[in-house]
């Protein structure tokens, strides 16, 4: 490792840069040993780098461990495809309320948006309830997550979630993949560097460009949507008050408020770390004097964005 200046005080990630290649999988190797659980390891697998490079690791460390791959429904075709030719040993859960297009149109509440991102727990991060986790979650990937993980963190649902690389930069996981000879998917040889769900309404930017790319999965998310209204418009809260749907005139009108910028955003966070607390309509209490959303606590008798608790 590099030396520092005397006094100077890294932050985690400034530590983990100084390291060697072969320091930073040391590291990574010994924090999957010293706190492997009994009964194993449930690892969370996407099929993007960072998945590829935690099951490798956790291999690498002969630790015992079982990969499950989340079925969202909407990951692109050439993933899924990866993760049914190179990793077959990985175990699929299948979401509950079938698939996330057909949820959509007939959940009762708005489509996910960036503030409201109901499908993150039902198809994202169902599974390995009460296990001790390895998640490839990294805090280079926005600030929220570099706040929000370390290398031993608490999930959503309160398992411990082991996470080895979340101080490795995009450099460090790239390569240990060429260092190690890990396949990987070939769209980030086309230049993506994020995958996962197809139109995902967390960045209208990647959005856009990924509808471009998967036209079909567009014109799939503006059915379901355009659906969605129509279940939806004169179905009036339990409060008798109207819907959110009320506001447009037509299904498609919705559509286009759902692809705009202008669709919720009144709270920034991060898919992983989201427990949203939210009103009937589905969307988040907020407090226009501080720009906060409203603790659950001083909610009372306020609903939980997860669906089950959210019926009318
Ligand atoms: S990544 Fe986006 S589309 Fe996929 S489940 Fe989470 S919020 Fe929904």
């Amino acid at each position: 490792m590099q030396q520092l200046l005397p006094g100077y005080e890294p932050t985690h990630s400034e530590f983990v840069d100084l390291m060697t290649p072969q320091e930073r999988i040391d590291r990574a190797l010994i924090l999957l040993r010293e706190n492997e659980p009994d009964d194993g390891y449930y690892l969370a697998f996407s099929g993007g780098k960072d998945s590829v490079v935690i099951k490798r690791l956790a291999e690498m460390a002969t630790v015992k461990f079982d990969a499950w791959y989340n079925n969202t429904t909407i990951d692109p075709p050439e993933l899924v495809k990866f993760i049914k030719s190179h990793h077959a040993d990985v175990r699929w859960n299948q979401p509950k309320h079938g698939s996330m297009m057909a949820r959509v149109a007939t959940k009762n509440g708005l489509p996910p948006t960036r503030s409201m991102r109901w499908c993150c727990d039902e198809y994202k991060e169902q599974g390995g309830d009460s296990r001790m986790k390895i998640f490839g979650v990294r805090g280079a990937e926005s600030a929220a997550r570099s706040r929000r993980w370390s290398e031993i963190s608490m999930d959503a649902y309160k398992n411990t979630a082991i996470c080895p690389i979340v101080h490795w930069s995009d450099a460090h996981v790239w390569e240990f993949i060429r260092s190690e000879n890990v396949p990987y998917c070939s769209l980030y040889d086309e230049g993506w560097t994020r995958l996962g769900c197809v139109g995902c309404p967390l960045n209208p930017q990647s959005q856009a460009k990924e509808f471009e790319r998967w036209p079909r999965y567009r014109e799939n998310w503006k059915r379901a949507i355009i659906k969605n209204w129509d279940a939806f418009k004169d179905v009036p809260r339990r409060d008798g008050k109207p819907r959110y749907h009320a506001k447009f005139k037509t299904g498609d009108d919705m559509w286009q408020w759902w692809l705009s910028t202008n669709a919720p955003d009144y709270f920034r966070g991060d898919c992983q770390s989201m427990m949203l607390w939210t009103s009937e309509d589905g969307l988040p209490f907020f407090d226009p004097q501080n720009s906060q959303a409203i603790p659950r606590e001083a909610l009372g008798s306020a609903t939980c964005s997860t669906p089950e608790e959210n019926q009318p």
